[in-house]
């Protein structure tokens, strides 16, 4: 993993509330996988406390910059949203366990809840490189929400649900699993943790990995902040994550993510 200062290319909203940033990042773009997440700090002053975790959402083709996708929920995310091109951010990573994707799987289902779009981005990308076949279910709580088109990569098939069907299907993202279940030889998860609840509690004929956002301190398994339970013990969604098998995580003792300051202090 490395630290660097990443100038920044762009930023933009590109759904209400949600940036796109692009960074230039080689150093750390060229050791990630799919679902590793960066430690962003977000502004000055005291280091644990400053720096967000966020997923690296996509490398551009010459291996030179990094985009992360982000809702602004908190002051941290909207310190990174004021950031302007030519500005600097201190990034720290590639860091956790990412997304695995078996040599014999063909085709393959991404489930994405909300701003849960932006680890699958990125999957999506390498999959397809690999020549897996990909179904993306978008799901939000309204067409203004849904990631958009133009920048899905090419090849990606969307399928998208709102809660108040004003684009797409109404529903929830996890209504469409019955449809794809026997289609994918694997699914791969991200969105909150009511989505995560709704698909340990169905039977799925096949291996789940979901990425778990918990609020987290350090990054590295130090401050114990990130720590959950699942059926092999104690793990941290810093280190041991933040991909995990569905089945493996004990969902009861799984709590919503509450702001840093409770977790950490
Ligand atoms: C491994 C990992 C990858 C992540 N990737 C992304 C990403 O790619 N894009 C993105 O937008 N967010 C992502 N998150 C969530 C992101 O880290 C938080 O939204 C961010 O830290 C909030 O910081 P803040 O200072 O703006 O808000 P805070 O002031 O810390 O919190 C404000 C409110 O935001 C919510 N919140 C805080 N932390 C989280 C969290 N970890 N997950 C969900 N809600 C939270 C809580 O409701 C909280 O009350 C990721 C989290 C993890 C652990």
């Amino acid at each position: 993993m490395k630290q660097i200062r990443a100038q920044i290319i762009s930023s933009s909203e590109v759904i209400p509330g949600v940036y796109l940033l692009w960074a230039q990042a080689a150093e750390i773009a060229a050791l990630s996988q799919p679902g590793q997440f960066v430690m962003v700090r977000c502004g000055e002053g005291y280091d644990l406390m400053l720096r967000r975790p966020l997923s690296i959402h996509g490398i551009s083709q010459d291996g030179s910059k990094l985009a992360l996708l982000f809702a602004v929920v908190g002051w941290g995310t909207r310190w990174l949203s004021q950031r302007r091109q030519g500005e600097s951010i201190d990034l720290f990573g590639p860091l956790g366990r990412g997304f695995v994707i078996d040599p014999g799987s063909r085709n393959l289902l991404l489930l994405a809840g909300g701003i849960g779009i932006a680890p699958l981005i990125y999957l999506a990308e390498r999959a397809l490189a690999a020549g897996c076949s990909v179904r993306l279910a978008l799901g939000a709580e309204t067409a203004s929400q849904i990631y958009p088109r133009y920048l899905l990569p090419e090849g990606v098939e969307p399928v998208i649900v709102t809660a108040d069907g004003s684009v797409g299907e109404r529903g929830l993202v996890t209504d469409l699993l019955p449809r794809f279940i026997d289609w994918a030889d694997q699914i791969f998860a991200c969105g909150p943790i009511p989505m995560y609840r709704t698909m340990a509690a169905t039977e799925l004929a096949r291996p789940v990995q979901v990425l778990l956002e918990q609020v987290m301190g350090c990054g590295l398994g130090t401050c114990f902040g990130c720590r959950i339970e699942t059926r092999q013990g104690m793990k941290f969604v810093c280190k041991d994550g933040p991909v995990f098998e569905l089945r493996d995580v004990i969902w009861e003792e799984i709590k919503e993510p509450a702001s840093r300051e409770a977790v950490i202090l």
